[in-house]
């Protein structure tokens, strides 16, 4: 793949070692990072499980500078309950692998400068340390997020640790200067003890803020810029951590426009069949389609989709809908569009280029879940939202995009945690419609668009400190 972007001016050829957890979100931003430093002069090594190499191999991207390792070769879990094995697994197998990686880089006369790891993986810190090499944790959330985190699990009064634990997950609260109040219903759901991942994932939140702490002046990248995040990061300066935001991390065609043919991240772990839906979207009004996706793991029940469809039905706007080929439920959906929406104007995908889809002029929002990368796709692309998160960080970012960002509305949900389809309507209006609230989105979507646009120029925020990375 070839960029054309400003060059990052690279002193001297680093090496750096980038390893993610082998999820498509995880994969698409480390990537991001991978071609952004190499194609900025440094020697990248991208690094995940074979499995997930494995599943992203026919999209990968080949540039200068770029290759690829796995640090785990056994097969990936396959279900929940087997989780916590694998993840038990992947840290004593991916710690000794990591360690030999290392080692013949350096027999090779290629000695790794700078570990880069991301969410997930806090075990990678301690390797790094035990051999002497510099590392920084790859935040691929919100710095709000991370705030979170750390406002939970910080030696010095992190809640969680004053309060040896949240035993009261209703009343539980975190605040950042300057930040809407986050109660239960906006913080990260793992972090709350009801949540069925969370005596998974606290531990290693935890661990991943104790590895920092570790360090004097802890190092931390993260998929964010300065100008729409500047309150959460700066609380980071009473805690002596270098927080650096270098995002957004996507495709640089959509920042940089026809000075790049970057156009995907380069490693889609779903197959799109093909690319049709563009030819369906050309032929659509500006600003006129529905754009419908819960990312790479969200699986909607049945009611739901149910719900939506009904929705869809009676506003009559035209919509692109991914249901992923892996939902055992997309044939059933597809019969019951075919049904329902009668003379309808919707299409249904198992997978699509997203970010080219939200760049169309035919879109006119985004129902989404929430995810980081796709709420920070939507936000480049000046597209609003339609919030509908259910897990992780989902909620802390619908909350951005509803109280700080002013780019959308969160949907209320039912008591059986599913949105109706009076609630689907309504937000759809809301955000779609000629009301004096769809007028605000529109223009704060377009603000910030605007904001992400200059961050990645000649002199911008985030183009500064991408320099300063290249040359850790
Ligand atoms: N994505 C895509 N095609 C699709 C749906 C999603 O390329 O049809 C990409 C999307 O652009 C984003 C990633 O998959 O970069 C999903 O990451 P996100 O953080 O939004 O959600 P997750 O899948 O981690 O829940």
């Amino acid at each position: 793949m070839e960029m054309h972007q400003p060059p990052l001016i690279a002193t001297n050829r680093r090496h750096f070692l980038l390893m993610c957890f082998p999820v498509q979100g995880h994969i698409n931003p480390t990537l991001q990072l991978a071609k952004t430093l190499a194609h900025g002069g440094a020697k990248v090594t991208f690094t995940t499980t074979g499995g997930g190499l494995q599943s992203i191999q026919q999209t990968l991207p080949s540039l200068k500078g770029l290759t690829f390792v796995s640090f785990y070769d056994a097969p990936d879990h396959e279900s929940s309950d087997g989780f916590s094995s694998f993840m038990s697994d992947l840290r004593k197998s991916g710690s000794e692998n990591l360690l030999k990686i290392l080692d013949k880089f350096e027999e090779m006369g290629q000695k790794v400068d700078c570990l880069v790891y991301s969410f997930l993986l806090p075990w990678v810190a301690t390797v790094a340390r035990a051999s002497n090499v510099p590392s920084a944790f790859l935040s691929i959330q919100c710095a709000a997020a991370f705030s979170i985190y750390h406002r939970f699990f910080n030696a010095h009064d992190g809640i969680y640790n004053v309060n040896g634990g949240i035993k009261d997950e209703s009343s539980v609260s975190v605040k950042i200067p300057r930040l809407p109040l986050f109660s239960a219903a906006d913080l990260p759901t793992f972090l709350l003890p009801d949540d069925p991942m969370s005596h998974l994932v606290i531990p290693l939140m935890q661990e991943h803020i104790q590895e920092l702490e570790k360090d004097d002046e802890p190092c931390v990248f993260m998929n964010t810029f300065e100008e729409l995040e500047e309150d959460a990061i700066n609380m980071f300066k009473d805690y002596k951590m270098n927080v650096i935001a270098i995002g957004p991390l996507i495709p640089s065609a959509f920042t940089r426009g026809n000075d790049s043919t970057d156009k995907s991240y380069g490693g889609d772990m779903f197959h799109k069949i093909d690319d049709h839906y563009f030819q369906w979207l050309d032929n659509k009004d500006e600003h006129s389609v529905i754009y419908i996706s819960f990312g790479s793991l969200v699986v909607l029940n049945k009611e739901q989709k149910e719900e939506i469809l009904h929705g869809l039905r009676e506003t009559k706007r035209p919509f692109l809908w991914v249901i992923r080929s892996t939902d055992s439920e997309q044939e059933y959906i597809k019969q019951s569009l075919e049904n329902e929406v009668k003379n309808g104007d919707g299409l249904i995908v198992p997978w699509c280029s997203q970010m080219e889809v939200l760049a169309h002029k035919s879109i006119g929002c985004f129902v989404t879940h929430c995810g980081w990368n796709s709420t920070l796709e939507s936000l480049v692309s000046g597209v609003p939202i339609i919030g509908c998160p259910h897990f992780s960080d989902q909620t802390t970012n619908a909350k951005m995009v509803e109280e700080v960002w002013g780019t959308g509305v969160r949907a209320r949900v039912n008591g059986e945690v599913v949105i109706g389809r009076d609630e689907f309507k309504r937000c759809l209006e809301m955000v779609m419609g000629d009301g004096e609230r769809g007028r605000e989105i529109r223009y704060h979507c377009k603000k910030w668009r605007g904001l992400a646009l200059e961050v990645v120029k000649e002199g911008g925020s985030t183009n500064n400190n991408l320099k300063s990375v290249v040359d850790i």
